[in-house]
């Protein structure tokens, strides 16, 4: 089978996977801060994960997969300031934190779902592991620590290339960081942050030094050494952890380790990082603080199938920006229902060995993409084209499709035509009732009586139920 190439963010290089360990693949995936609904564009992040996930197994890998959720000790700001995303949520709703962050966590699993992503070996929950990631700081305290009013604080001067991996070590980028009293380096940052005197916090653990709770970037180092232990093969994450809270996971892996030089990658606690892109989208309905933002639920609401979303994920690099539009989001749509057509008429067959040579190329087309940094755009061009073989055993072709689905994660079996058609959530006009009003049309055509056909489409058309008559697409009908 051909070689998996990645591209590897700490190299900036494209390379082989070869596992740590025989037959094996250990990937963490950086998991949702659960103070909130998570946008479509997080679920950017998820999606990609689960493409890699997929293309391991399908490779041959034993997968271990971990994603964690982050419900305590996530900032405001990334670096090092602001307020506790989750404490910040509990105060403003007078809720209690172990609320909200089941609340979200139980939302973000439900898009989860619903995008047909694969469950990892573990959902790892930060609050589970407080002792572990006292054990992991206070053995790198002395070294590499220093103590100040706000807690525990790393030195980034002791680990050797701190930063490699982040692109935007500008000037502008270090001075966005918020400068605490008596940091040795723009860059440091707290480990484990004390709760302020005089203050409570619902989430707090006593420690060393004091009462307080961990830093974020503490949490995901020690949750990836203790499920997969380092060096794993690959930690992911979206484009902007590559700029701070992955630089700073490094450095505390590399002084936990007692690791030098991150010329050998496996120094920074992983032997290959990958990031996605980001989902963009003009308006801004995208930050969490607009109001109405970009959940997977609206597009939902708005009657999108959400494996259309899916879609118009695979369709772009993971490495490239992808802009959001309703367009976009259609013509996915209708891309994928051509799809689920030509697979229905693969309903009733059974798989069967693809032996017929047509098939053989697009099966070393869709091989050569995925296996190329994880090519979907290109993998889908090959599905298409293997759904559009002619005169081959049906069986044979839905081998083929299973093969490249297990990959792709479409459900392209599981989908119907029904379920592709646009239904937003206030129609005025129940589907039942529309089924019911084509089925009796439907019989006046075929009795030749136009004048019923007629006026049953009329009535439809004023319910703004528009009735499509032979097209290709076989919609049938369009709100
Ligand atoms: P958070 O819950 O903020 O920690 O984010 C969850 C995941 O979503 C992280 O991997 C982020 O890097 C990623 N992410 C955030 N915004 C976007 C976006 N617009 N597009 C793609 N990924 C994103
Ligand atoms: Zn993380």
């Amino acid at each position: 089978m051909t070689d998996l190439k990645l591209f590897n963010s700490l190299t900036r290089q494209i390379e082989t996977f070869a596992p740590v360990h025989e037959g094996e693949a250990r990937v963490y995936t950086c998991g949702p801060t659960v103070y909130n609904y998570p946008h479509i564009g997080n679920m950017r992040a998820y999606v990609f994960a689960d493409i890699l996930g997929r293309t391991l197994s399908w490779k041959g890998y034993k997968l271990t997969h971990i994603i964690n959720i982050t419900d305590v000790g996530h900032l405001t700001d990334d670096a090092d300031a602001g307020e506790d995303k989750l404490e910040k949520a509990a105060a403003e709703r007078a809720q209690s934190i172990w609320d909200i962050a089941r609340h979200y966590t139980e939302a973000f699993w439900a898009d989860v779902k619903a995008l047909n992503i694969r469950e990892p070996a573990k959902w790892s929950v930060a609050t589970d592991y407080i002792e572990e990631m006292l054990d992991f700081a206070k053995s790198i305290a002395d070294k590499h620590c220093y103590e100040l009013e706000g807690g525990l604080y790393f030195d980034t001067s002791t680990v050797a290339d701190y930063g490699r991996l982040a692109r935007a070590v500008t000037e502008e980028g270090e001075g966005r960081i918020e400068t605490v009293e008596g940091k040795r380096n723009a860059a440091d940052f707290a480990i484990w942050r004390k709760t302020p005197a005089g203050e409570t916090r619902q989430m707090e653990w006593d420690s060393p030094w004091g009462k307080g709770a961990p830093g974020w970037h503490l949490e995901c180092s020690v949750m990836g050494e203790n499920l997969l232990g380092f060096p794993f093969d690959i930690h992911t994450g979206g484009i902007d952890h590559r700029e701070i809270h992955h630089p700073n996971e490094i450095a505390q892996n590399q002084a936990f380790c007692g690791c030098g030089s991150l010329d050998e990658t496996t120094h920074s606690g992983a032997k290959i990082w990958m990031h996605n892109n980001f989902l963009i989208e003009r308006s801004g309905k995208m930050s969490k603080s607009s109001g109405e933002f970009l959940r997977l639920q609206l597009l939902i609401d708005k009657g999108y199938h959400p494996l259309a979303y899916r879609m118009m994920c695979l369709q772009a690099h993971y490495r490239s920006e992808l802009e959001f539009s309703w367009e976009g989001l259609e013509a996915a749509l209708v891309r994928l229902k051509r799809i689920v057509m030509a697979v229905e008429r693969l309903a009733d067959a059974e798989s069967a060995d693809p032996a017929h040579p047509k098939f053989a190329d697009y099966r070393t087309k869709f091989a050569e993409a995925m296996s190329d940094d994880l090519n979907t755009a290109i993998a889908l061009t090959a599905l298409e084209e293997a759904l559009a073989v002619k005169k081959v055993d049906a069986g044979e072709k839905r081998a083929v499709v299973e093969e490249m689905d297990a990959v792709l994660g479409l459900d392209l079996f599981g989908l119907t035509r029904a379920d592709m058609r646009i239904r937003p959530k206030d129609a005025t006009i129940a589907e039942a009732e529309i089924e019911d009003a084509l089925a009796r049309r439907k019989e006046a055509r075929a009795a030749k009586d136009f004048a019923t056909s007629d006026a049953l489409r009329d009535e439809l058309a004023a319910k703004g139920v528009e009735v499509m008559d032979g097209d290709p697409l076989g919609w049938e009908w369009k709100l």
